[in-house]
């Protein structure tokens, strides 16, 4: 099995041309961040994750987790070394608020950071990301007493966090969740419930895990609107910050899962004796509001787990088609067989995860920054545009680049022929692996429901529409002539079509809209992706230009690769966009046996 090597030279191609590090980084809030030095850490943050956290990944897989009678979960030593040497490096604290002991870089290094440890032990990752995700919501939401014990610990990683929404009767429907909270005498809250699959929900990774739980306050109305978000520690904290009490909070289960077998799923009971002693964020009834802020965080980093496995996978495969021979490519020696990276199919199946690899990289961090931007960016305007585009591009990132994340990781395995299939290989491991990515943080689903039901009305379709007028610049931008003309037409054909269904949406009956959601999700992500590469090419032409690394010119062939081969799937996905619910529900349900 080979090592991971970090995409440090396609990272920095992104950060530099698409995201434009260097203007994100003169925004106020980033004066202390100059590029380089960006660049630099993230060479040194890939070199530690490819040598300490790279190969606990197997490991991890292979051991699994065990939970004893007490309650206590067993993670692999090399986990636990590589963890506490992650937060002693300071990797966790990269964008946390310099006030609260966080580094204050754009959260696009952040994100970047995550894509290489996402690769490196996807299962491990998920502790370090769920923590970024929760400080999200906290350091808006909490007050500033409660921030002063717990922010600093949650944001250099030295605690951990969990997200605890989900209970057996209350998936993507949130609304439905009946855990309990109610005032003690001493203003703190008690908490009493059961939570199903909550990610790195019991550990002894980290010295204390900071739960924030969503439940029901006494006469909460019915429904998302009477969900409050609490804060509940494992260990309560004493007034001079150290560690007290155990609070009522027990892991009373662990699943065993399809992939990430290093992550702990677990059945978490809160309450079942006193109540957990529990701390209000935000005000009572606003939960919702103040989950969502982590939830677009933790969804745009779901995204990057497609990502950043696909690439894993895809280094492997490579490898792999280096090595193994069969048969003779056409052209080849006499007597002498070819390696299979030879062979025009296994090269289209390599350039398909490759050029998917960069497509999503690049929406992915685009999203990020423009959620860096929505925070800094100098004016009201500015901000809020940035915002709008956060938004409307976070279900995109997440759920085309998760189904990616299975279908390429599949290419991988198959890439490996029957070896693919044989565990110890490890091809399989990230296809297993990747299989949970559109499902949780809201599945893919409901993904597409909201980018068709919420984010193409925003402004009146005004965010959607500036979108693809931005495309369409790019697409025009090349069509005049020039080696990447081609491109351009092919580009201007799909966003024309793009165009057509988002108008038809934006007009449709909610029950057609709904049917079309997850194609034109699917849709609109192939166009977002030749979109970037089209902008990739145009830059590796102007620095090709000035006579930089040739190694430039594979974007080049790659966007070609994309538009030709891949674009295509986006006019393939139309007819299902706007087919209706007529179709879905012609059979009646008793016929679908
Ligand atoms: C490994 C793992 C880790 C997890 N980690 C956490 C965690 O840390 N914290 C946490 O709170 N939860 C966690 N979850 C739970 C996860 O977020 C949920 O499983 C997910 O939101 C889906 O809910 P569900 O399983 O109840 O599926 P359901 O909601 O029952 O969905 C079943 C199917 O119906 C579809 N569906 C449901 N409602 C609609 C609708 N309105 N319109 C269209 N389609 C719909 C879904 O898309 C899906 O295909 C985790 C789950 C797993 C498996």
């Amino acid at each position: 099995m080979s090592d991971y090597r970090p995409p440090l030279r396609d990272i920095r191609f992104v950060l530099e041309n698409i995201v434009d590090l260097e203007e994100l980084s003169s925004l106020p809030g980033f004066e202390h961040v100059e590029a380089e030095d960006v660049y630099e850490a993230l060479g040194e943050a890939g070199r530690f994750l490819a040598e300490v956290v790279a190969p606990t990944n197997r490991i991890g897989d292979t051991e699994g987790l065990t939970l004893d009678d007490h309650g206590s979960v067993t993670v692999p030593e090399e986990m636990i070394s590589a963890y506490r040497q992650l937060v002693e490096a300071g990797w966790p604290a990269v964008k946390g608020d310099p006030e609260y002991g966080g580094h204050g870089f754009p959260g696009v290094m952040a994100t970047a950071f995550q894509e290489m440890m996402t690769a490196a032990n996807m299962a491990f990752s998920l502790a370090p990301m769920l923590t970024t995700s929760a400080v999200e919501a906290f350091q808006y939401h909490g007050s500033d007493e409660l921030k002063s014990v717990y922010l600093e610990k949650l944001i250099t990683g030295e605690w951990t966090g969990t997200m605890a929404l989900t209970e057996p009767q209350a998936g993507s429907d949130v609304g439905a969740l009946r855990a309990k909270a109610w005032p003690a005498d001493d203003g703190t809250w008690r908490v009493r419930g059961t939570k199903t699959f909550i990610t790195w929900g019991e550990h002894e990774m980290a010295d204390n895990i900071i739960h924030f739980v969503l439940a029901r306050a006494p006469e909460a109305p019915p429904g998302t609107k009477g969900i409050s978000l609490f804060l509940v520690p494992k260990y309560l904290v004493n007034s001079d910050g150290s560690l007290g009490d155990r609070n009522d909070v027990k892991c009373i289960g662990l699943e065993h899962k399809l992939g990430i077998h290093a992550s702990p799923t677990c059945v978490m009971a809160y309450g079942e004796d006193e109540g957990a002693v529990a701390y209000l964020v935000g005000e009572v009834n606003a939960g919702m509001h103040c989950m969502f802020t982590m939830m677009n965080d933790a969804r745009l980093h779901v995204g990057l787990e497609g990502l950043g496995l696909a690439v894993r996978s895809y280094q492997q495969a490579l490898d792999y088609a280096r090595e193994r021979r069969q048969g003779r490519a056409l052209g080849a020696p006499k007597d002498v067989s070819s390696p299979i990276i030879e062979h025009p199919d296994v090269r289209r199946m390599l350039m398909t995860m490759k050029a998917n690899i960069e497509a999503m990289r690049a929406l992915i961090f685009d999203t990020s920054a423009a959620g860096d931007r929505s925070e800094s960016s100098e004016t009201d305007e500015a901000r809020a545009a940035a915002a709008h585009r956060a938004a409307l591009l976070t279900p995109v990132a997440k759920a085309w680049c998760t189904d990616l994340g299975v279908e390429l990781t599949s290419i991988g395995v198959q890439i490996h022929g029957g070896m693919g299939y044989i565990e110890e290989a490890g091809s399989a491991q990230h296809w297993r692996d990747s299989r949970i990515a559109p499902i949780y943080e809201g599945t893919n689903g409901i993904q597409a429901l909201d980018l068709v039901m919420r984010k193409l009305p925003l402004e009146d379709g005004a965010v959607v529409n500036g979108y693809l007028a931005e495309m369409e610049a790019t697409a025009a931008g090349v069509v005049d002539g020039g080696a990447l003309a081609s491109l351009g037409v092919a580009l201007s054909t799909a966003i024309e079509e793009l165009r057509s269904t988002t108008e038809w949406l934006l007009d449709a009956a909610p029950a057609d809209a709904l049917s079309g959601a997850t194609p034109y999700l699917r849709q609109f992500g192939t166009v977002a992706g030749a979109y970037y590469l089209i902008r990739s090419a145009r830059a590796a032409e102007a620095a090709l230009l000035s006579g930089a690394d040739p190694w430039l010119e594979a974007k080049i062939d790659t966007a070609r690769f994309y538009i030709d081969q891949i674009l295509p799937q986006a006019a393939g996905a139309a007819p299902a966009v706007s087919a209706g619910a007529s179709q879905l529900f012609a059979i009646a349900e008793a016929h679908l046996d």
